[in-house]
């Protein structure tokens, strides 16, 4: 894969004017690709026009462009069809509208929603908000020791009551593959719909949502070598047609008076305000560039580096690693000793490796670790082996001077 670092030019650079940058911190947001960043600044340069409204020539090329960005997203997670393509600011936006909008059509108080142990902020506090609101309750799926939902467990926390299920399809900490297919499968036998937070999936293997069967799918563009501030919400239309919009403003409107105002169809119903139209082209462009390279050679690629860090960290004294042994994707949390999260990502930034440390916005799975923080390692297609030996080499050095 070595040959794509050229598209990626921040990979160039040298760090404190002496290290080449080892850019471990994928997981937090990925590199850009030059057709990315050229494609956006040709739209700025040579199209720009606010979409879907104009009659003029501009903001039909820009509608255009827009709309075809929402076929390749269609494409890439093969939806049935645009209708269920949302265009968000990120997987945040994307969690935070199924709970208010879904919310607000199918809970009530007493109601409850099924996360797990390992989730993202993002996946717990949106439900927080609306147990403050409605008075609905979370019930917690739990992890094993070594960083696996406990399925058995998922059973028995259905209730009459349950009208959710909302699980990460790859841990951002851990690593784990959750079995969505599974948790899918379990929960529509109890007639639960279920939303898949794909945020670290999407920029590392192929995802089938038709063949996945999820209610919900969510992700970020800048994950997966887009833009920043650009994401998508997958819906089944079934649901989305039955929900409210998530937010008012122009764009989500058929009529408007002030007496009465109708909505927008799909997907437009969700997308208040002008869209960053520019964005949704990087994402698009993104998402061409990793199905040209082929999304089978990126796993089998990421995979591979993630085995190869697994064995070299593990030689390292003092070494922990969180999460499975297997089953897992291109992120690593370790601890080495006693030695500070903080310190490690500190002294590892001054030799040019950037890794992440503290808690990956997960707190109750650092509780459920036993650990306040952890440092963070996590791969792009761009990644080498080398940059993993410098990584080990890196840490080595780190716990000589402790
Ligand atoms: N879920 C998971 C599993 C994540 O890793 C992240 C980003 N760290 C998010 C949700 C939130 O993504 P964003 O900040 O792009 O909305």
């Amino acid at each position: 894969m070595k040959e794509y670092r050229n598209d990626f030019p921040i990979l160039g650079r040298k760090i404190y004017e002496k290290y080449p940058l080892v850019y471990l911190d994928n997981a937090a947001t990925t590199q850009k690709p030059r057709q990315v960043v050229e494609a956006m600044t040709e739209e700025y340069y040579n199209v720009n026009a606010n979409v879907h409204r104009g009659v003029h020539f501009l903001s039909q090329q820009a509608t255009d462009l827009m709309e075809s960005s929402r076929e390749t997203v269609r494409r890439f997670l093969n939806a049935g069809s645009t209708s269920e393509i949302i265009f968000t600011r990120g997987t945040t936006e994307s969690i935070n509208l199924v709970a208010q909008s879904f919310g607000e059509k199918f809970m009530r108080e007493g109601d409850e929603v099924i996360i797990s142990e390992m989730e993202h902020h993002s996946n717990i506090v949106s439900w927080q908000l609306l147990q403050a609101r409605l008075g609905i309750s979370l019930r917690v799926i739990p992890i094993t020791d070594d960083g696996q939902l406990r399925l058995d467990v998922l059973e028995k926390l259905f209730t009459g009551r349950t009208r959710l299920v909302s699980v990460a399809h790859v841990s951002n900490v851990l690593g784990t593959v959750n079995p969505v297919a599974e948790v899918i499968r379990i929960s529509h036998a109890h007639d639960v719909p279920v939303l898949v937070d794909g945020a670290q999936s999407t920029p590392h293997f192929a995802v089938d949502v038709r063949e996945m069967d999820c209610d919900f799918f969510a992700f970020s563009g800048h994950k997966v070598y887009g833009p920043t501030g650009v994401g998508v919400l997958y819906g089944k239309e079934r649901w989305l047609e039955q929900m409210p919009p998530y937010m008012g403003g122009g764009e989500m409107i058929k009529t408007v008076s002030f007496e009465r105002t109708t909505f927008n169809d799909l997907p437009y119903k969700f997308e208040a305000g002008t869209p960053d139209y520019v964005a949704t082209t990087g994402l698009a462009r993104a998402l061409d560039y990793v199905s040209a390279i082929g999304m089978d050679r990126i796993a089998a690629h990421e995979r591979d580096l993630t085995q190869y860090a697994m064995q070299r960290l593990q030689t390292v004294e003092g070494m922990k690693i969180f999460g499975p042994a297997d089953n897992r994707d291109a992120v690593v949390s370790f601890q080495v000793g006693d030695i500070h999260h903080l310190d490690m990502g500190t002294l590892l930034d001054r030799l040019g490796i950037a890794i992440r440390t503290g808690h990956h916005c997960a707190e109750p799975l650092m509780r459920r670790l036993g650990v306040e923080g952890t440092c963070r390692a996590s791969f792009a297609l761009y990644n080498t082996r080398e940059e993993v030996d410098a990584l080990v080499e890196g840490i080595e050095r780190v716990r000589k001077m402790f």
